[in-house]
Order: C-alpha cells, then structure tokens, then sequence
C-alpha cells in the first residue's frame, strides 16, 4: 500500500497538548505491532495507526501521527491529539507537532459511534487477509480509497457491534474497552491464521 499523504484537512490549534497518562502504554503497543509485523515499512512511512479515547464519554484522542518512518519506537512529539472532527467535510482539529495520522477519520468515526470503545488499532497483516472468510470476520465491502470520509463509512457499516473489521484488501481494525484488549485481539486473530 502506497502511503499518498493525508487526503484529509487537519487544522492545528497548537502545538503543545498535555502529557496524558495512557502515553506510554500507546508507545508500547506501536512496538508490539511492530514486532507482530502489523506496521510495515516504506519510504517515508510505515502502516498502520494506533488510538486511544483519553477520556470516557468524550471523543477526543491521541494517535500516532502521519508519515511515521518506524513504529519501533515512538517518541511523544510524533503522536497527536485530535480534538474533534467533521467525517463528510473530511476535516480533522488536532494539537501536536505532527498531523495525525492518515486513517484519523475512521478512528473519529468509531469513538463518535462506539461509546464502548477506547482503543483503535489499525494494522495491516497479509495472513488476517488471507483468512478473513474462514475466521468469518466482518469486511468492507469493497475496496474504498484509503485515509478518506467514504472509508470511515463503510467501516461503521461493515462494523456494527463487532469489535474487529477488515478493510477490504488493506488491513484491520482492532478495537477495544481498552489497549490491551484492542491489542490481544489482533495478536490471538494473528495466531489463529498461522
Ligand atoms: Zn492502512
């Protein structure tokens, strides 16, 4: 997958947001995908986008930012923290050093719509692809351009209260009460398509 760059406007209000708590436990889980292979790398950027909801009852997040060149190991000023967003209008506001990442729009959808959820993890796996129908997992439907409002839609329709979507030959989405369980998830789905 070819990374085109954030198709979407992101506004910045500032660069300076407070350290949240949940920080450190993001980071770790960017290198957990990494070492699971789920954030492929190339010139100039790597896959996959990992969230979570700072706050429950409230849509804001932190995410990690666009054209991150490894997610070995994140520092603080490549992540940002989007504050809101307008899905149709394809706008983003976020603080931050860097702008969010490309796929930001599918992760507003799911906390706008998901109140349950509070972790959303995108990565991309050749093998969860390949056994997408035996798992019986819920896919888009077609293949819709990435980093786009259309993408964020027919995500939540393919998603309904699953907790896990395929984005049709593209990658997942794993989701979450909380990290570990947005994690865990994709790591076990991973083992099961060994
Ligand atoms: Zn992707």
């Amino acid at each position: 997958m070819v990374y085109l760059g954030v198709k979407f406007r992101a506004v910045l209000l500032d660069q300076n947001f407070p350290r949240d708590i949940g920080i450190d436990e993001l980071k770790s889980w960017c290198t957990e995908f990494y070492n699971h292979g789920f954030t492929p790398e190339y010139e100039g950027g790597s896959a996959g986008n990992l969230s979570y909801r700072i706050k429950e009852g409230e849509n804001q997040f932190i995410i990690t930012g666009a054209g991150i060149t490894s997610k070995a190991k994140i520092l603080d000023n490549s992540l940002a923290q989007v504050k809101s967003c307008d899905v149709e209008k394809e706008i983003a506001y976020y603080y931050g050093r860097r702008k969010p990442s490309s796929e930001t729009l599918a992760h507003c959808a799911i906390y706008s719509s998901r109140k349950d959820v509070n972790a959303v993890f995108h990565g991309h796996s050749e093998k969860i692809l390949a056994c997408a129908d035996r798992l019986k997992l819920v896919q888009t439907n077609e293949e819709v351009p990435e980093g786009t409002g259309e993408l964020a839609k027919a995500v939540l329709e393919a998603l309904g209260k699953e907790n896990f979507v395929i984005m049709k030959n593209h990658g997942f989405i794993s989701m979450g009460r909380t990290m570990k369980e947005a994690g865990d998830q994709a790591i076990k789905i991973q083992k099961q398509c060994i």
